[in-house]
């Protein structure tokens, strides 16, 4: 297996078109076209990281987070960003990351927190936009059903808990071919009326090229009439942030104990306690204090984050309590999510999990 047929994999869990901004995601270090002998995941890409992947006869490491994130401007060993991608260079080790991909995914980084939390009745807390696309095409009538189909098979017309969701109008289309044209039906040089039919679809922007490549291909015609617009709705399945309910309400106390255990820190850094059970909890693994604002507004009773800064704790306003569990320990779980999707998928060659504990931060 290369290392793009394991990106490829890895798309499936978060594809690199969601991926923020600002974000350096991908294939950072190597050649895609290298055959993987064995994938080190980890939560950061350190030197030490480097030389168990040499140690352990792997040239990929998964890494969440980006080793180069702001760019580099010269390769000399100065930095540990430096030392770390010339040794990976030298032994030939590919790096990977998919950082804000995987946060704004579904089954992403606050999935996990979810999990551990047993969050129920999950929604997005900031669900993003401009992310969904609308397809519309003309089929001849007798061809409809295998465009839809072909259009289904790659994702399209996916809403929600539903698939192949369709709006389908018959009617009648016209045409005339030049003189270069091959047409299917009519003659070339003659108006031609056709009994066809209007289909529209939606589907996410990151399968763009396989919904027109199906189309294309299922379609009959020599010219294939379409239009594709972006639409304004929100993706509900994808942004960053997760919002959910706990099994039952706790007393915050009660709960902070229980986040302290179950999210393995050692410090939980939180603002005032408002004498009111907890049931409503939104969670953003890493630096989330942007997405305080929303948890208000999503009626949480607790934020979950990590980062958050002095100024940031006086936001809580007596609405919420907000809890700051560290940036590692909030993505530590990060980890095994994709040590057990790669496994999962991987069977002729070894997918080890880093046992390097990569936190910057001790407490005392
Ligand atoms: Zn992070």
């Amino acid at each position: 297996m290369k290392v793009k047929e394991v990106i490829a994999l890895l798309e499936e869990l978060s594809p690199l078109s969601y991926s923020e901004d600002f974000d350096n995601t991908g294939l950072l270090v190597g050649d895609a076209n290298a055959t993987v002998s064995g994938i080190l995941v980890t939560l950061d890409t350190l030197e030490k990281v480097v030389d168990e992947a040499i140690e352990k006869n792997c040239n990929l490491i998964v890494s969440f987070h980006p080793i180069i994130f702001s760019g580099l401007k010269k390769i000399t060993g100065k930095t540990y960003v430096e030392r770390v991608v010339q040794k990976a260079i030298k032994h030939d080790i590919a790096i990977f990351s998919n950082h804000t991909a995987l946060d704004n995914s579904w089954n992403g980084v606050n999935a996990m927190i979810c999990e551990k939390l047993r969050l129920k009745n999950r929604s997005v807390l900031m669900p993003q936009n401009e992310t969904i696309k609308k397809l519309i095409t003309f089929a001849p009538t007798k061809d409809a059903e295998k465009v839809r189909n072909a259009l289904f098979a790659v994702g399209g017309g996916n809403i929600g808990n539903y698939e192949n969701c369709s709006f389908n109008i018959e009617g009648k289309g016209s045409f005339k071919g030049n003189e270069a044209s091959n047409p299917v039906i009519g003659k070339k040089g003659e108006t031609h009326f056709e009994e066809e039919t209007q289909i529209g679809i939606t589907f996410a922007k990151h399968i763009q090229s396989n919904i027109l490549k199906a189309l294309f291909e299922a379609h009959p015609y020599e010219e294939v009439a379409y239009e594709i617009t972006t639409l304004e709705n929100q993706n509900q399945h994808l942004g960053m942030g997760m919002v959910g309910e706990l099994e039952q309400g706790m007393e915050e106390n009660e709960f902070l104990k229980f986040l302290k255990k179950t999210m393995k820190t050692d410090c939980v850094r939180h603002s005032a306690l408002l004498d009111k059970p907890i049931k409503k909890v939104a969670v953003l693994g890493g630096s989330g204090a942007f997405a305080i604002d929303a948890a208000k507004n999503a009626g949480a009773d607790a934020f979950i984050s990590a980062d958050f800064k002095y100024h940031d704790f006086f936001k809580a306003e007596n609405t919420l309590l907000l809890a700051d569990i560290g940036h590692y320990e909030s993505e530590q779980f990060t980890k095994e999510l994709l040590h057990s999707f790669l496994k999962k998928k991987i069977t002729n060659f070894a997918v080890l999990l880093s046992q390097i504990n990569t936190n910057p931060i001790s407490y005392l």
